[in-house]
């Protein structure tokens, strides 16, 4: 199997597994710990959360804290639910290509939410107007589905001059471009930079107080109550640390294994800026394709017919229809995402092999 599907998710870094191993701890190890217990054992497992935070955090502007979660949306969740005072009905912002995350969040907040429409290169507008009294403005910095980088720095000063607050989703970015300098509180998940599932941090600028959206022991400073789980704090700050030394090469890397892809798929079209793009992410299109029988008539590559978030639903993607494509182009998308594991030679087989399943249906 060739995997391409990098944005779902990412292969666990080497060095984020070996750290883990040290801190799942079996009985016979030293590294079971409580970490908010006070004895030994339990103290050196609260070592390792503290070096992993410092790790995380260094993915994040200099100037905030790091809150652990069990993923970026319950992160996402607390930076929009517990920025919030209690009975607050001022609107919030958000683009229209967030992650379901972010929308279903607004949604549920019982508040208006106004949403900032995208042009046809998939880039939130900047001079967009936002509604007087907002108090959250949410704007992704790299979208999952087309890969599009968007100006959250200009987007953060709107946010600030209304008076509001800016949420950043650096799920697809963090570890890969620089962080959003301005953004005041930004999310971001372990598995989409090579380290392990079911962990998540918020980053929170200092002074800005959130109120707990899960309440109970009052672990990480009160806002997000439960016992922490050592592995995976360590391995989120390993695949950080490693995240960030390579982070030159890793953007090479993934340059040139998009010139490739992108040279083998003639005739299909781009979705999204080529420019304003992490490239990891190739998101096209060819008129006429059936997705679902491209992808049944190569089962040995890993791809997403649009987000793997929504495909299964049969609906067209909600990013794609906010660029401007019609049902049936939307339709006819399919995204292959490649990273540091990515080889040239098997992303070439895979983009080979999808492109002759393609131009068979031609034929048919
Ligand atoms: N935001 C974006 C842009 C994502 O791509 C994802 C995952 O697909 C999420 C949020 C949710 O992350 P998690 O899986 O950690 O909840």
């Amino acid at each position: 199997m060739i995997y391409c599907d990098y944005q779902a998710t990412t292969p666990l870094a080497p060095e984020a597994r070996e750290e883990m191993l040290r801190w799942l701890g079996g009985a016979d190890s030293d590294g079971f710990g409580n970490p908010h217990s006070p004895h030994r054992l339990g103290r050196a497992a609260a070592a390792a959360v503290e070096l992993a935070r410092e790790r995380v955090a260094a993915l994040c502007p200099p100037g905030g804290r790091i809150v652990f979660t069990g993923s970026a949306t319950e992160a996402i969740n607390l930076a929009m639910r517990g920025s919030a005072v209690r009975g607050d009905t001022r609107p919030v912002a958000v683009s229209a290509i967030e992650h379901a995350a972010v929308l279903d969040t607004a949604a549920d907040l019982g508040c208006p939410v106004s949403v900032l429409p995208v042009n046809g290169a998939g880039l939130v507008d900047s001079d967009v107007d936002l509604p007087g009294d907002v108090r959250l403005v949410a704007v992704m910095q790299v979208n999952n589905e087309i890969g599009t980088i968007q100006p959250v720095e200009d987007l953060a000063e709107r946010a600030h001059d209304a008076g509001a607050l800016f949420l950043c989703d650096a799920v697809q970015g963090a570890g890969k471009i620089a962080p959003p300098a301005q953004a005041d509180m930004i999310a971001i998940s372990a598995h989409k930079l090579y380290g392990p599932k079911g962990i998540g941090a918020l980053w929170v600028r200092d002074g800005i107080t959130l109120a707990p959206i899960i309440t109970g022991g009052g672990q990480e400073q009160g806002v997000r109550s439960g016992t922490l789980s050592p592995a995976l704090c360590a391995g989120f700050g390993v695949a950080a640390q490693v995240a960030l030394a390579q982070q030159e090469a890793d953007a090479r890397h993934v340059d040139n294994l998009w010139e490739k892809a992108v040279d083998l798929l003639p005739g299909w079209v781009l979705n999204g800026s080529a420019q304003q793009r992490w490239h990891g992410n190739l998101n096209m299109r060819r008129p006429g394709l059936d997705v679902a029988r491209l992808m049944a008539d190569v089962r040995q590559v890993a791809f997403s017919a649009g987000s793997a978030c929504a495909s299964g639903s049969g609906r067209p993607s909600h990013v794609l229809r906010a660029i401007g494509l019609d049902d049936a182009q939307a339709k006819s998308s399919i995204r292959l995402g490649f990273g540091r594991y990515s080889t040239l030679a098997e992303l070439a087989e895979a983009v080979e092999k999808i492109a002759k399943a393609a131009e068979h249906q031609d034929n048919l």
